[in-house]
């Protein structure tokens, strides 16, 4: 028996409706075989009443970014996000973003909110500070909580009296859950269930919601999914080089998380009319981290490009990356809140010097951000780095050049694979008013052995080598990693509803394309500067609606180097 359903629009109003579940980092690796042997009964019921397939995510899959043009339609280079942090013109600094640095004008909740409709969007990654909405907004894990395991706050909440009412009717709507300690002590079944709980409590503010509020498009994100993969991966795998297979009851933790997930949007679907359009999709793929680790600036030290200095530098550096972690282990969290709260510009200045603490910039051409995920090059360039020595134009060009052959004929010394799969020249990735703080190469990092190569700060290179293997038995060996999956550029795309046919495969989508797509089932005008297309298995295009019709890259919209945002669709394309 079910109460309060949302209650219908008055008379008139349109009835259409977009429903959006994210799965943060869910893939079909591991979808595809849980919905065959039946668990994960809600998403399967969508898939073989809707469409499915791959989404493509953005270059390269961090979380921020591709969620960031989920929202704007827009590839980074317009809204700026290329990562959690920036590298300031002008500076070796690095900072912190949150949702304040976003450019590139409205996301589609804003047009959505311009043109009338009512919208609700809760925990989206890359949202704080809420967006004024026609609607509720609740801010995503960039919230400056308290620290880990932290809730959101009225600053968190659009409009802030939201809060009080949530608090009152349902409780707090935390951020993340609350684990990294349990696991730094190895407790990960209570980590575990942590999770779980957090998956709960998220769920039920949208429930709430559900049932209090009026609404055209509704958008919620379980953050839970990405992060139990990155932490359980060594249960769940028996393939990966870190496998383990106890402590017994782990063995399942990523599709515990998955079938909590599976069974809340499930109980969403329930309270759905039927006519309702369900979008499910992750911002990237997942899958695991390969016990080979690189140290990339060595690599450019052995191709002659930066020159690193050793002695005290490298042991700076060293002690400087031990302080941070000892310091997530171990502060107390009224200082860790007081840090997040009061110190984020310091800290961001702080990971700088743990990063670029041993270049010497006088020696250096050009230089990897050296990222835990996917470090990305930068040039060091006259006029724009304080101590840059590449001049610009043609000698910046031939350096490019240089370095793109370098990359792409960079093999594994024992695997013999390809270390990159293709390095882009930022041009051909990004274009728009933030173009000019992407960095100036960036590779597509290719697997090794079917999994993600780690990445660890040129200062710790044991031996001044560019790769080492990690002894994957031995937790607490060097180079051990703290995450055991990595991102991958295949998301997932599942949508069901009354415009869209039923049992299909899409090919071919973008992260981009789905504000362009939600903004046409609702019948509003896609703003000419979205790069994204509809997606035109999800959304007939509208006769009447003349700026909704699909785009293709050759009638302009799109330059040919946008089109690259999605290589499989250039590689069928072009002649
Ligand atoms: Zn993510």
């Amino acid at each position: 028996m079910e109460k309060s359903r949302t209650s219908p629009k008055e008379e008139g109003q349109s009835m259409k409706r977009v429903f959006l579940v994210g799965w943060d980092g869910a893939t079909f690796d591991l979808v595809r075989p849980w919905v065959e042997e039946g668990k994960l009964p809600n998403l399967a019921k969508l898939m073989g009443q809707g469409i499915h397939g791959s989404l493509q995510s953005t270059l390269p899959p961090w979380s921020f970014q591709a969620w960031s043009s989920f929202m704007t339609g827009k590839n980074p280079g317009k809204h700026g996000i290329y990562d959690f942090f920036r590298s300031p013109l002008g500076t070796y600094d690095l900072e912190f973003v949150n949702a304040g640095h976003r450019h590139g004008g409205a996301t589609f909740w804003q047009v959505l909110s311009e043109a009338g409709k009512q919208v609700v969007a809760i925990s989206i990654p890359g949202t704080f500070p809420p967006d004024p909405v026609n609607g509720v907004m609740i801010s995503g894990f960039d919230f400056p909580g308290e620290g880990p395991g932290s809730f959101v706050d009225a600053r968190g909440m659009y409009p802030r009296e939201f809060y009080h009412e949530l608090k009152r009717n349902v409780g707090l709507h935390p951020i993340d859950p609350p684990i990294l300690k349990e696991m730094e002590q190895g407790r990960f079944d209570v980590a575990l269930e942590r999770i779980l709980e957090t998956t709960r409590q998220q769920a039920a503010t949208a429930k709430y919601l559900m049932d209090h509020r009026q609404w055209d498009c509704f958008m919620m994100v379980f953050g839970e999914s990405d992060g139990v993969s990155h932490y359980f991966w060594q249960y769940c795998d028996e393939r990966s080089p870190y496998f383990v297979d106890h402590p017994a009851g782990l063995r399942d933790s990523i599709l515990r998380v998955y079938q909590e997930i599976d069974r809340q949007t499930g109980d969403f679907m329930a309270r759905l009319p039927e006519d309702t359009t369900i979008i499910v999709l992750s911002d990237h793929g997942s899958g695991g981290v390969s016990d080979w680790v690189l140290f990339p600036n060595r690599w450019l030290q052995d191709k002659g490009f930066i020159q690193l200095r050793g002695g005290s530098r490298q042991g700076m550096s060293r002690l400087r990356e031990k302080l941070k972690q000892w310091g997530v282990a171990t502060l107390p969290s009224w200082l860790q809140r007081f840090l997040y709260r009061n110190a984020l510009q310091a800290l961001g200045r702080y990971e700088a010097r743990v990063r670029y603490g041993i270049i010497d910039w006088a020696h250096t051409e050009a230089y990897f951000d050296e990222n835990p995920y996917f470090p990305v090059l930068r040039v060091n360039l006259k006029g724009r780095q304080p101590k840059g020595i590449v001049e610009p134009g043609q000698p910046y060009e031939d350096l490019r050049d240089r370095l793109i052959q370098e990359l792409e004929n960079w093999h594994h010394p024992v695997t013999g694979e390809r270390i990159v799969e293709k390095a882009y020249r930022r041009e051909e990735v990004y274009s728009g008013e933030c173009f000019e703080e992407a960095a100036d190469i960036v590779p597509k990092w290719a697997l090794c052995q079917g999994y993600n190569i780690g990445f660890r700060l040129s200062s710790k290179s044991p031996d001044g080598g560019w790769i080492t293997q990690v002894d994957a038995k031995h937790p607490g060996s060097p180079f051990f990693p703290r995450k055991f999956s990595s991102h991958r550029d295949e998301a997932i795309l599942v949508a069901r509803g009354p415009t869209i046919t039923s049992g299909t495969t899409v090919e071919g989508a973008r992260i981009i394309d789905l504000a362009p797509t939600i903004l046409t089932l609702l019948d509003v005008p896609v703003p000419d500067d979205m790069d994204g297309q509809v997606i035109p298995e999800m959304a007939a295009s509208d006769p009447t609606n003349k700026e909704a019709p699909r785009r293709s890259p050759k009638n302009g919209h799109l330059s040919d180097s946008q089109d690259l945002l999605s290589p499989r669709k250039v590689s069928v394309e072009d002649p």
